[in-house]
Protein backbone atom coordinates (compact mmCIF):
# COMPACT_ATOMS: atom_id res chain seq x y z
CA UNK A 1 0.00 0.00 0.00
CA UNK A 2 1.54 3.32 -1.04
CA UNK A 3 0.94 6.52 1.17
CA UNK A 4 1.35 9.96 0.05
CA UNK A 5 2.14 12.15 3.37
CA UNK A 6 1.51 16.06 2.97
CA UNK A 7 2.45 19.31 4.82
CA UNK A 8 1.39 21.88 3.02
CA UNK A 9 2.74 25.91 4.40
CA UNK A 10 1.45 28.90 3.06
CA UNK A 11 3.89 28.92 0.00
CA UNK A 12 5.26 25.31 0.28
CA UNK A 13 4.46 21.90 0.16
CA UNK A 14 6.57 19.06 1.26
CA UNK A 15 5.60 15.54 0.65
CA UNK A 16 7.01 11.75 1.15
CA UNK A 17 5.49 8.62 -0.41
CA UNK A 18 6.15 5.71 1.50
CA UNK A 19 5.07 2.09 0.95
CA UNK A 20 3.84 0.85 3.84
CA UNK A 21 5.08 -2.58 2.82
CA UNK A 22 8.76 -1.89 5.31
CA UNK A 23 7.78 1.48 5.34
CA UNK A 24 10.10 2.44 3.18
CA UNK A 25 10.29 5.56 1.85
CA UNK A 26 9.84 5.83 -2.15
CA UNK A 27 10.38 9.66 -2.57
CA UNK A 28 10.27 12.93 -0.94
CA UNK A 29 10.67 16.99 -1.73
CA UNK A 30 9.84 19.95 -0.92
CA UNK A 31 8.11 22.81 -3.71
CA UNK A 32 8.65 25.96 -2.33
CA UNK A 33 7.91 29.79 -3.23
CA UNK A 34 4.62 28.37 -4.54
CA UNK A 35 2.50 31.59 -6.13
CA UNK A 36 5.55 33.91 -6.20
CA UNK A 37 8.55 34.70 -7.82
CA UNK A 38 11.98 31.79 -7.86
CA UNK A 39 9.38 28.66 -7.09
CA UNK A 40 11.28 25.46 -7.39
CA UNK A 41 11.13 21.51 -6.61
CA UNK A 42 13.82 20.06 -4.82
CA UNK A 43 13.56 16.16 -4.33
CA UNK A 44 14.73 12.78 -3.66
CA UNK A 45 14.40 9.82 -5.57
CA UNK A 46 16.58 6.22 -6.03
CA UNK A 47 19.35 7.96 -3.62
CA UNK A 48 19.42 11.42 -6.04
CA UNK A 49 18.66 14.93 -5.17
CA UNK A 50 17.19 17.08 -8.34
CA UNK A 51 15.78 20.38 -8.77
CA UNK A 52 13.34 21.85 -11.15
CA UNK A 53 12.96 25.25 -11.04
CA UNK A 54 9.81 26.43 -12.69
CA UNK A 55 6.84 28.59 -12.26
CA UNK A 56 4.46 27.17 -9.45
CA UNK A 57 0.95 29.27 -9.50
CA UNK A 58 -1.00 27.58 -6.55
CA UNK A 59 -0.80 24.65 -3.88
CA UNK A 60 -2.55 22.47 -6.89
CA UNK A 61 -0.18 22.88 -9.53
CA UNK A 62 2.64 22.24 -7.03
CA UNK A 63 0.68 18.57 -6.20
CA UNK A 64 0.22 18.31 -10.32
CA UNK A 65 4.25 18.94 -10.62
CA UNK A 66 5.36 16.54 -7.77
CA UNK A 67 2.94 13.55 -9.89
CA UNK A 68 4.34 14.58 -13.38
CA UNK A 69 7.81 14.10 -11.73
CA UNK A 70 7.01 10.77 -10.07
CA UNK A 71 5.34 9.36 -13.03
CA UNK A 72 8.39 10.68 -15.29
CA UNK A 73 10.64 9.17 -12.85
CA UNK A 74 8.79 5.86 -13.51
CA UNK A 75 8.33 5.64 -9.21
CA UNK A 76 4.25 5.59 -10.31
CA UNK A 77 2.76 4.40 -13.31
CA UNK A 78 0.05 6.27 -12.76
CA UNK A 79 -1.83 8.22 -9.72
CA UNK A 80 -4.23 5.54 -9.02
CA UNK A 81 -1.44 3.87 -7.56
CA UNK A 82 -1.49 6.01 -4.50
CA UNK A 83 -4.14 4.10 -2.11
CA UNK A 84 -4.67 6.88 0.54
CA UNK A 85 -3.16 10.55 1.55
CA UNK A 86 -2.08 11.76 4.86
CA UNK A 87 -2.19 14.86 5.69
CA UNK A 88 -0.42 17.25 8.68
CA UNK A 89 -2.82 19.65 9.80
CA UNK A 90 -1.57 22.01 12.64
CA UNK A 91 -4.84 23.35 14.75
CA UNK A 92 -7.90 20.67 15.42
CA UNK A 93 -8.89 22.70 18.56
CA UNK A 94 -10.79 20.81 21.24
CA UNK A 95 -12.47 18.74 17.87
CA UNK A 96 -10.40 15.90 17.69
CA UNK A 97 -8.31 13.82 19.92
CA UNK A 98 -7.15 11.64 16.90
CA UNK A 99 -6.53 11.47 13.54
CA UNK A 100 -9.85 11.12 11.15
CA UNK A 101 -10.90 10.68 7.81
CA UNK A 102 -11.02 13.79 5.89
CA UNK A 103 -14.66 14.71 5.08
CA UNK A 104 -16.50 18.32 3.80
CA UNK A 105 -17.91 18.27 7.98
CA UNK A 106 -13.92 17.81 8.80
CA UNK A 107 -12.68 20.45 6.39
CA UNK A 108 -15.35 22.82 7.88
CA UNK A 109 -14.15 22.04 11.50
CA UNK A 110 -10.59 22.50 10.71
CA UNK A 111 -11.50 25.99 8.80
CA UNK A 112 -12.90 26.98 12.16
CA UNK A 113 -9.96 26.30 13.63
CA UNK A 114 -8.18 28.93 11.80
CA UNK A 115 -9.45 31.11 14.81
CA UNK A 116 -6.84 29.53 16.84
CA UNK A 117 -3.87 29.00 13.64
CA UNK A 118 -4.50 31.31 11.05
CA UNK A 119 -0.74 30.99 9.38
CA UNK A 120 -1.20 27.62 9.48
CA UNK A 121 -4.48 25.77 9.15
CA UNK A 122 -5.66 27.88 5.66
CA UNK A 123 -2.34 26.76 4.28
CA UNK A 124 -2.95 22.98 5.17
CA UNK A 125 -6.80 23.22 4.10
CA UNK A 126 -5.66 24.44 0.92
CA UNK A 127 -3.23 21.21 0.95
CA UNK A 128 -6.19 19.17 1.19
CA UNK A 129 -8.27 20.88 -1.56
CA UNK A 130 -5.29 20.66 -4.07
CA UNK A 131 -5.16 17.08 -3.34
CA UNK A 132 -8.85 16.56 -3.39
CA UNK A 133 -8.79 17.94 -6.73
CA UNK A 134 -6.11 15.88 -8.41
CA UNK A 135 -7.30 12.91 -6.63
CA UNK A 136 -11.10 12.99 -6.21
CA UNK A 137 -11.42 8.96 -4.94
CA UNK A 138 -8.57 8.53 -2.67
CA UNK A 139 -9.47 8.57 0.97
CA UNK A 140 -7.48 11.12 2.82
CA UNK A 141 -6.88 11.79 6.68
CA UNK A 142 -6.29 14.33 8.74
CA UNK A 143 -3.25 13.61 11.76
CA UNK A 144 -3.34 16.86 14.03
CA UNK A 145 -0.29 18.57 16.09
CA UNK A 146 -2.79 19.61 18.76
CA UNK A 147 -4.25 15.83 19.07
CA UNK A 148 -2.36 14.01 21.31
CA UNK A 149 -2.38 17.04 24.05
CA UNK A 150 -6.29 16.33 23.90
CA UNK A 151 -5.70 14.64 27.14
CA UNK A 152 -4.19 16.99 28.93
CA UNK A 153 -6.52 17.31 32.19
CA UNK A 154 -8.37 20.66 32.55
CA UNK A 155 -6.42 21.95 35.61
CA UNK A 156 -3.08 21.35 32.96
CA UNK A 157 -4.59 23.21 29.81
CA UNK A 158 -7.00 25.40 31.74
CA UNK A 159 -5.49 29.45 32.31
CA UNK A 160 -6.44 31.37 35.16
CA UNK A 161 -8.32 33.87 33.14
CA UNK A 162 -12.05 34.26 33.31
CA UNK A 163 -13.79 31.41 32.58
CA UNK A 164 -15.87 33.18 29.92
CA UNK A 165 -13.02 33.37 28.06
CA UNK A 166 -12.86 29.90 27.41
CA UNK A 167 -16.53 29.38 27.34
CA UNK A 168 -16.47 32.13 24.13
CA UNK A 169 -13.45 31.42 22.35
CA UNK A 170 -11.74 28.24 23.61
CA UNK A 171 -8.63 29.98 25.23
CA UNK A 172 -7.14 27.38 26.63
CA UNK A 173 -3.63 25.68 26.24
CA UNK A 174 -3.35 23.33 23.45
CA UNK A 175 0.12 22.39 22.64
CA UNK A 176 1.97 21.51 19.09
CA UNK A 177 3.93 18.89 17.58
CA UNK A 178 2.11 16.47 19.36
CA UNK A 179 2.94 13.63 16.55
CA UNK A 180 6.44 14.30 17.70
CA UNK A 181 5.98 13.75 20.87
CA UNK A 182 3.83 10.74 20.19
CA UNK A 183 6.25 8.88 18.09
CA UNK A 184 9.25 9.15 20.03
CA UNK A 185 7.22 8.45 23.12
CA UNK A 186 5.90 5.45 21.42
CA UNK A 187 9.35 4.64 20.94
CA UNK A 188 10.95 4.71 24.25
CA UNK A 189 7.72 3.00 25.36
CA UNK A 190 9.01 0.08 23.07
CA UNK A 191 13.00 0.32 24.30
CA UNK A 192 11.28 0.02 28.34
CA UNK A 193 9.37 -2.97 27.44
CA UNK A 194 6.75 -1.00 28.89
CA UNK A 195 3.97 1.24 28.83
CA UNK A 196 3.28 2.38 32.10
CA UNK A 197 5.71 4.65 32.12
CA UNK A 198 6.65 8.16 32.68
CA UNK A 199 8.32 9.69 30.23
CA UNK A 200 9.39 13.41 29.14
CA UNK A 201 9.74 14.04 25.09
CA UNK A 202 11.95 16.94 24.51
CA UNK A 203 11.21 18.30 21.34
CA UNK A 204 13.95 20.91 20.48
CA UNK A 205 14.33 22.23 17.05
CA UNK A 206 13.41 25.90 15.86
CA UNK A 207 10.47 25.41 17.38
CA UNK A 208 10.93 23.64 20.55
CA UNK A 209 8.29 22.00 23.19
CA UNK A 210 8.75 19.75 26.52
CA UNK A 211 5.69 17.12 27.01
CA UNK A 212 4.92 15.18 29.99
CA UNK A 213 4.01 11.79 28.49
CA UNK A 214 2.03 9.68 31.38
CA UNK A 215 1.25 5.58 30.35
CA UNK A 216 1.54 6.44 26.36
CA UNK A 217 -0.58 9.74 27.51
CA UNK A 218 0.19 13.88 27.23
CA UNK A 219 -0.72 14.90 30.79
CA UNK A 220 1.52 18.63 30.02
CA UNK A 221 3.31 20.21 27.67
CA UNK A 222 4.99 23.44 27.61
CA UNK A 223 3.44 25.09 24.30
CA UNK A 224 0.21 27.13 25.03
CA UNK A 225 -2.41 28.35 22.99
CA UNK A 226 -0.30 29.29 20.76
CA UNK A 227 3.41 28.06 19.76
CA UNK A 228 5.12 31.06 21.58
CA UNK A 229 4.65 29.69 24.56
CA UNK A 230 6.88 27.51 26.66
CA UNK A 231 10.64 26.94 26.30
CA UNK A 232 12.77 29.64 24.80
CA UNK A 233 12.79 28.83 20.70
CA UNK A 234 15.45 30.21 17.67
CA UNK A 235 13.11 33.12 17.52
CA UNK A 236 10.35 32.86 19.88
CA UNK A 237 10.23 34.30 23.40
CA UNK A 238 8.44 31.41 25.47
CA UNK A 239 6.87 32.13 28.44
CA UNK A 240 7.07 35.86 29.51
CA UNK A 241 5.18 37.86 31.80
CA UNK A 242 1.66 38.60 30.21
CA UNK A 243 1.58 42.18 31.62
CA UNK A 244 4.85 43.03 29.32
CA UNK A 245 2.55 43.01 26.17
CA UNK A 246 0.53 46.26 27.79
CA UNK A 247 3.88 47.65 28.89
CA UNK A 248 5.55 47.31 25.68
CA UNK A 249 2.63 49.29 23.88
CA UNK A 250 2.55 51.97 26.19
CA UNK A 251 6.60 52.74 26.33
CA UNK A 252 7.48 51.69 22.50
CA UNK A 253 4.00 52.71 21.18
CA UNK A 254 3.73 49.37 19.09
CA UNK A 255 1.06 47.48 18.37
CA UNK A 256 -0.60 44.32 18.92
CA UNK A 257 0.61 43.01 15.50
CA UNK A 258 4.07 44.77 16.07
CA UNK A 259 4.44 42.96 19.61
CA UNK A 260 3.43 39.33 17.87
CA UNK A 261 6.20 39.86 15.30
CA UNK A 262 8.41 40.62 18.08
CA UNK A 263 7.38 37.77 20.22
CA UNK A 264 7.62 35.14 17.49
CA UNK A 265 10.55 36.55 15.11
CA UNK A 266 12.64 38.50 16.97
CA UNK A 267 13.10 37.13 20.00
CA UNK A 268 14.04 33.39 21.69
CA UNK A 269 18.18 32.93 20.63
CA UNK A 270 18.59 35.54 18.36
CA UNK A 271 16.70 37.99 20.24
CA UNK A 272 18.69 37.67 23.40
CA UNK A 273 22.35 36.93 21.37
CA UNK A 274 22.11 39.58 18.73
CA UNK A 275 23.79 36.48 16.35
CA UNK A 276 21.41 34.01 15.03
CA UNK A 277 18.70 31.83 16.17
CA UNK A 278 21.16 28.20 14.73
CA UNK A 279 22.59 26.64 17.89
CA UNK A 280 25.67 25.88 15.75
CA UNK A 281 26.56 29.49 15.02
CA UNK A 282 25.74 30.48 18.85
CA UNK A 283 28.15 26.80 20.10
CA UNK A 284 31.06 28.75 17.69
CA UNK A 285 30.17 32.35 18.91
CA UNK A 286 30.00 30.92 23.00
CA UNK A 287 33.66 29.65 22.37
CA UNK A 288 34.91 32.37 21.12
CA UNK A 289 34.11 33.91 23.91
CA UNK A 290 30.71 35.69 22.86
CA UNK A 291 28.62 37.13 26.48
CA UNK A 292 25.44 37.43 24.68
CA UNK A 293 25.72 33.83 22.86
CA UNK A 294 26.61 32.53 26.49
CA UNK A 295 23.90 34.09 27.57
CA UNK A 296 21.46 32.87 25.31
CA UNK A 297 22.37 29.49 25.60
CA UNK A 298 22.46 29.52 29.93
CA UNK A 299 18.83 30.46 29.37
CA UNK A 300 17.72 27.83 26.96
CA UNK A 301 19.74 24.90 28.82
CA UNK A 302 17.94 26.76 32.25
CA UNK A 303 14.42 26.80 30.77
CA UNK A 304 14.69 23.54 29.64
CA UNK A 305 15.54 22.18 32.70
CA UNK A 306 12.76 23.69 35.01
CA UNK A 307 10.23 21.85 32.88
CA UNK A 308 12.17 18.59 32.86
CA UNK A 309 11.62 19.11 37.03
CA UNK A 310 8.25 20.53 36.78
CA UNK A 311 7.11 17.41 34.58
CA UNK A 312 9.05 14.68 36.84
CA UNK A 313 7.37 16.27 40.10
CA UNK A 314 3.82 16.25 38.22
CA UNK A 315 4.49 12.58 36.94
CA UNK A 316 5.80 11.79 40.15
CA UNK A 317 9.30 10.49 38.61
CA UNK A 318 10.89 9.75 35.96
CA UNK A 319 11.27 6.13 33.56
CA UNK A 320 13.35 8.03 30.26
CA UNK A 321 13.84 11.59 28.88
CA UNK A 322 14.06 11.86 25.56
CA UNK A 323 15.59 14.27 23.19
CA UNK A 324 14.54 15.07 19.20
CA UNK A 325 14.77 17.17 16.65
CA UNK A 326 17.30 19.23 14.93
CA UNK A 327 18.82 20.53 18.18
CA UNK A 328 18.18 17.46 20.51
CA UNK A 329 19.20 15.04 17.63
CA UNK A 330 22.60 16.40 17.15
CA UNK A 331 23.52 19.17 19.74
CA UNK A 332 25.07 17.01 22.47
CA UNK A 333 26.34 20.48 24.32
CA UNK A 334 22.32 21.02 25.23
CA UNK A 335 21.72 17.52 25.84
CA UNK A 336 24.99 17.49 28.30
CA UNK A 337 23.75 20.81 30.19
CA UNK A 338 20.27 19.59 30.31
CA UNK A 339 20.64 16.31 32.22
CA UNK A 340 23.63 17.73 34.23
CA UNK A 341 23.03 17.51 37.77
CA UNK A 342 20.26 15.55 38.20
CA UNK A 343 22.26 12.06 39.38
CA UNK A 344 19.91 12.98 42.74
CA UNK A 345 17.26 11.92 40.85
CA UNK A 346 19.12 8.31 39.34
CA UNK A 347 19.75 10.20 36.34
CA UNK A 348 23.50 9.41 35.08
CA UNK A 349 24.37 10.27 31.60
CA UNK A 350 27.08 8.42 29.55
CA UNK A 351 29.11 11.82 28.76
CA UNK A 352 31.68 9.89 26.34
CA UNK A 353 28.81 8.51 24.55
CA UNK A 354 26.57 11.70 24.51
CA UNK A 355 29.02 13.26 22.44
CA UNK A 356 29.48 10.69 19.91
CA UNK A 357 25.54 10.68 19.39
CA UNK A 358 24.54 12.71 16.19
CA UNK A 359 20.98 11.51 14.42
CA UNK A 360 20.24 8.04 15.22
CA UNK A 361 18.85 6.55 17.64
CA UNK A 362 20.93 5.42 21.10
CA UNK A 363 20.76 5.09 24.84
CA UNK A 364 22.86 7.54 25.96
CA UNK A 365 22.34 6.92 30.06
CA UNK A 366 24.97 4.86 31.89
CA UNK A 367 24.00 0.97 32.48
CA UNK A 368 23.14 1.88 36.17
CA UNK A 369 20.97 5.01 35.09
CA UNK A 370 17.91 4.23 36.95
CA UNK A 371 16.24 7.32 34.05
CA UNK A 372 17.16 6.12 30.88
CA UNK A 373 18.04 9.03 28.21
CA UNK A 374 17.37 8.48 24.81
CA UNK A 375 17.87 10.27 21.19
CA UNK A 376 15.04 9.11 19.42
CA UNK A 377 15.42 10.54 15.70
CA UNK A 378 11.50 12.11 15.13
CA UNK A 379 9.79 10.78 12.29
CA UNK A 380 6.60 12.45 11.86
CA UNK A 381 5.78 11.83 8.01
CA UNK A 382 5.84 8.08 9.20
CA UNK A 383 3.59 8.55 12.27
CA UNK A 384 1.14 10.22 9.83
CA UNK A 385 1.36 7.37 7.28
CA UNK A 386 0.53 4.88 10.06
CA UNK A 387 -2.44 6.50 11.42
CA UNK A 388 -3.60 7.29 7.47
CA UNK A 389 -2.70 3.13 6.59
CA UNK A 390 -4.98 2.12 10.13
CA UNK A 391 -7.58 4.11 9.53
CA UNK A 392 -8.14 3.11 5.89
CA UNK A 393 -7.91 -0.12 6.53
CA UNK A 394 -10.34 0.04 9.51
CA UNK A 395 -13.24 1.73 6.86
CA UNK A 396 -12.32 -1.55 4.54
CA UNK A 397 -13.20 -4.04 7.40
CA UNK A 398 -16.37 -1.91 7.95
CA UNK A 399 -17.37 -1.91 3.94
CA UNK A 400 -16.16 -5.80 3.81
P1 LIG B 1 12.25 23.02 12.67
O1 LIG B 1 11.67 21.75 12.05
O2 LIG B 1 11.54 23.47 13.91
O3 LIG B 1 12.53 24.11 11.70
P2 LIG B 1 14.61 21.37 13.15
O4 LIG B 1 14.08 20.27 13.99
O5 LIG B 1 15.00 21.06 11.75
O6 LIG B 1 13.68 22.64 13.22
O7 LIG B 1 15.89 21.98 13.91
C1 LIG B 1 16.59 23.05 13.38
C2 LIG B 1 17.60 23.56 14.40
O8 LIG B 1 18.40 22.46 14.86
C3 LIG B 1 18.59 24.55 13.83
O9 LIG B 1 18.11 25.86 13.88
C4 LIG B 1 19.79 24.37 14.74
O10 LIG B 1 19.64 25.25 15.83
C5 LIG B 1 19.68 22.96 15.25
N1 LIG B 1 20.71 22.06 14.70
C6 LIG B 1 20.68 21.35 13.56
N2 LIG B 1 21.82 20.63 13.40
C7 LIG B 1 22.59 20.91 14.49
C8 LIG B 1 23.89 20.48 14.94
N3 LIG B 1 24.63 19.63 14.23
N4 LIG B 1 24.33 20.98 16.11
C9 LIG B 1 23.59 21.84 16.84
N5 LIG B 1 22.37 22.27 16.47
C10 LIG B 1 21.88 21.81 15.33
Amino acid sequence: MKIFVVNTGSSSLKYQLIEMNGEEVISKGLVERIGTEGSSMTYHVKGEKRKIEKTIPNHTDAIKLVFETLKEDRVLTDISEIDAVGHRVVHAGEKYSGSVLITEDVVNALDECSFFAPLHNPPNIKGIRACQEVMPDVPMVGVFDTAFHQTMPDYSYMYALPYELYEKYRVRRYGFHGTSHRYVSQVAMELLGKKESKIISCHLGNGASVCAVLNGKSIDTSMGHTPTGGLIMGTRCGDVDPALIPILENVEGLSAKQIDDIMNKKSGMLGVSGISNDFRDLENAFHEGNRRAKLALEMFDYRLKKFIGAYTIAMGGLDALVFTAGIGENDYETRYEACKGMEFMGLYLDVEKNKSVRGELAEISLPESKVKVYVIPTNEELMIARDTLEIVKSIQAVKA
